[in-house]
């Protein structure tokens, strides 16, 4: 057999961010059995450049159009096809170039040219979670209609995702998502008021892009993972529970009947549920550095504190309430990170801000995909005019 139909060709969604160049780290590390095919950046025009002329994909894709000549130049003397813009995100999900797509486009921005990759039967490695917050239903619906894999990148639902591989019959009691906490764990409001981005950009075990790591000081981060593991997972708001642990090593545990409890553990490094993801089913060798017991010799748990971080109470509501509502929150919340990162807003106002815009935004039981796009359009410029950006 030809080896070439061996290597699986990936579609890189954000190739220049954090997921996105480690995904080339993995990619690099096995170039028998992956190829870039596909990478996309917004704005970050000179990475995008120097990773395609490192692996030659088919296709490069600048969301910024005013970049598209530097692109195209600097690519000029090679047979890579330069594209820009938006609209160029979703027509490039539908060719026929690549097998998987991994979606690491950080926000409610991934979710159109995800659809478009599913709707053209593309497995799909989803770093993207905001995709699932604020459509769900429908990218699921769609995900079985096309009988596209959905294979989760994020590291609680990776685990969670690698706990259930032989369980496909047995009914999940619960599972457990931890939490690391964040720089701010055991802080009160007090001293979250005057915490500033510098403060939150520190995060203690990942080393992630901007806005997760905000909404992981906030336990933004684990009210979106809350809704993600809903859809992902098919389970009732009831069935997830949140644990903080500190030292980030249990990536997440799944209860069953039985009340045995399974976890998948190891060192925090995105590589790991990366890597997976694009081998799936088959686990591939790695040289990551290996979690040591003896090194590590405590783990702790301790419970969320919902009353100081009250981002991640609103997410829970919104998880329980569903229809449009963890649509809204999604989009007050990018307006809110993005305001306090340019320094227009405090920590604790993130929240204000999100309460009001669910508050005020039509509350849509069932909404079609149309109605997301309204929604995430309303709570926006909803928010936007609170922070007056
Ligand atoms: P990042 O900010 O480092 O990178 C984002 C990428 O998306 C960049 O390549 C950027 O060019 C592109 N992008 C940004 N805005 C865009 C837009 N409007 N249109 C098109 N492309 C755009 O983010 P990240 O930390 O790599 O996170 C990516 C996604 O993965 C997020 O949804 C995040 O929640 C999720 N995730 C990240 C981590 C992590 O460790 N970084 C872990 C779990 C889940
Ligand atoms: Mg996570």
């Amino acid at each position: 057999m030809n080896e070439t139909l061996h290597i699986k060709r990936i579609a890189i969604y954000g190739s220049t961010g954090s997921i996105g160049t480690q995904t080339l780290d993995v990619i690099k590390a096995h170039p028998d059995k992956f190829s870039a095919e596909v990478l996309t950046a917004q704005n970050n025009a000179e990475l995008l450049i120097e990773q395609a002329l490192q692996f030659n994909p088919n296709i490069v894709v600048i969301g910024d159009e005013k970049k598209y000549n530097e692109v195209k130049q600097a690519l000029a003397a090679t047979d890579v096809k330069v594209f820009a813009g938006e609209k160029a995100l979703e027509e490039v999900a539908c060719m026929d170039c690549y097998d998987l797509m991994l979606a690491a486009i950080v926000g409610y921005a991934g979710l159109r040219p995800t659809l478009k990759a599913i709707e053209h039967g593309k497995a799909i490695g989803l770093a993207n979670k905001e995709t699932l917050v604020v459509a769900g239903d429908i990218v699921m619906q769609k995900a079985v209609e096309y009988r596209v894999p959905i294979i989760p990148v994020d590291s609680e639902h990776s685990a969670i995702f690698q706990c259930l591989v032989g369980e496909t019959r047995n009914r999940i009691e619960k599972i457990i998502l931890t939490a690391s906490g964040g720089p701010f764990l055991g802080r009160k409001p007090n001293y979250l008021v005057n915490v500033k981005r510098e403060h939150a950009l520190q995060h203690p075990n990942w080393s992630m892009g901007a806005k997760i790591t905000i909404d992981s000081a906030t336990l933004m981060n684990k009210g979106l993972e809350m809704i993600e593991a809903k859809w992902l997972f098919n389970l009732e708001p009831d069935q997830i529970q949140v644990l903080v642990h500190p030292q980030s090593i249990i990536h997440s545990m799944v209860q069953f009947e039985d009340g045995s409890i399974k976890a998948q553990m190891g060192l925090p490094d995105m590589k790991l549920p990366i890597q997976y993801a694009l081998s799936f089913p088959q686990r591939i060798p790695s040289d990551f550095p290996r979690f040591d017991f003896k090194k590590i010799n405590t783990l702790t748990f301790e419970e969320a504190d919902l009353k100081t971080f009250r981002n991640l109470a609103l997410a829970m509501e919104a998880l329980e309430k569903g229809g449009n509502l963890p649509c809204i929150m999604n989009a007050a919340n990018e307006i809110a990170v993005f305001a306090f990162l340019r320094n227009r807003l405090g920590f604790l106002e993130m929240t204000d801000v999100i309460e009001k815009v669910m508050n005020r935004v039509p509350f849509i039981e069932k909404p079609t995909l149309q109605e997301y796009f309204e929604s995430d359009g309303e709570a926006r410029t909803m928010a936007a005019d609170i922070v007056q950006l």
